[in-house]
């Protein structure tokens, strides 16, 4: 019985993850419909990807769906949250998970680079986490699928507290995301809906490929890790599972840094 309980501990409930077609989002989708959830897997552009990540699931006896959106869109945004709605009647959780780097030094850093970061990391959490508020607290509770009315897990970053040069829009952005997520956390607690942030270190997805390109630049960026392993995108997955189940019940407005360590400040091990 307590078995059966943890290992579905997602089961009734529907799920949308943002950018659920790669890296950590596909971790992420996968692990949750694992755990007995309905899986929207949201793509921008990547129909192939998502619907691979669909098929994965699907294949291992989950349910999944993709369904198409640029979160940075407004009417993208609401249109996604409309076929949900129709589909399935609600939504109990939102990974807001999709994110983007456009990398530059400042002085060469162009409005465009800032903004088109700005716009898909910060606003498009914000245009999906209004919805799936809204959907929240129009629904009300349903204790008997889950404690909370509804539970929001925003994908930061280590960058949202260590700052990162010649990528200013990126750490911009997750530093937003933290006072994001805790403003909405303090709105949204009298609803029960819990507002929550994963920290990520360094996942090993495409959007980091570069950096791991060479065995140096992956010895280099193991020296920041104190935890001696780069991080792979199950590992944000459980750990999204288990902060939306009831286990996590009583935690909102919290970062949950997942990192090896990463926040540590590894260059300080040997006194500085
Ligand atoms: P990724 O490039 O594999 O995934 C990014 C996802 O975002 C893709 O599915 C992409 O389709 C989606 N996306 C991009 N623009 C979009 C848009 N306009 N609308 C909808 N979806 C869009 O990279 P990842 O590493 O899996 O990144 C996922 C999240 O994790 C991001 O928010 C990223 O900042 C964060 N993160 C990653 C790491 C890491 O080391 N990989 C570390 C910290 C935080």
């Amino acid at each position: 019985m307590t078995e059966s309980f943890s290992v579905l501990r997602l089961r009734n409930q529907i799920a949308l993850v943002t950018g659920g077609s790669s890296g950590i989002g596909a971790g992420v989708a996968k692990a949750m419909a694992a755990a007995g959830a309905v899986v929207y897997v949201n793509y921008s552009h990547s129909a192939d990807e998502a619907a691979a990540v669909v098929k994965e699931i699907t294949d291992a006896g989950g349910q999944a769906t993709a369904v198409q959106a640029d979160v940075s869109k407004e009417a993208d945004v609401q249109r996604m949250f409309q076929q949900i709605l129709q589909e399935q009647g609600t939504l109990h959780i939102l990974v807001n998970n999709s994110g983007i780097q456009q990398d530059a030094k400042f002085l060469d850093m162009t409005l465009e680079q800032w903004q088109k970061v700005i716009d898909v990391n910060l606003t498009g959490q914000f245009l999906c986490a209004r919805e799936a508020a809204r959907e929240f607290v129009r629904r009300g509770p349903q204790p008997d699928i889950s404690a909370a009315t509804g539970k929001i897990i925003c994908m930061s970053s280590v960058h949202e507290v260590i700052p990162w040069a010649g990528h200013v829009n990126y750490a911009t952005s997750k530093g937003g995301i933290m006072q994001l997520m805790k403003s909405m956390a303090q709105e949204l607690a009298p609803h029960r809906i819990r507002v929550n942030s994963i920290g990520p270190g360094a996942i090993a997805t495409p959007i980091n490929e570069e950096a791991r390109d060479t065995p140096e630049e992956e010895k280099n960026l193991l020296t920041l890790i104190p935890y001696g392993r780069i991080g792979q995108p199950a590992d944000i997955g459980k750990v999204a599972v288990w902060l939306a189940s009831d286990e996590a019940d009583y935690i909102t407005g919290t970062t949950l840094f997942v990192d090896g360590g990463m926040t540590l400040y590894p260059g300080f091990a040997d006194n500085g």
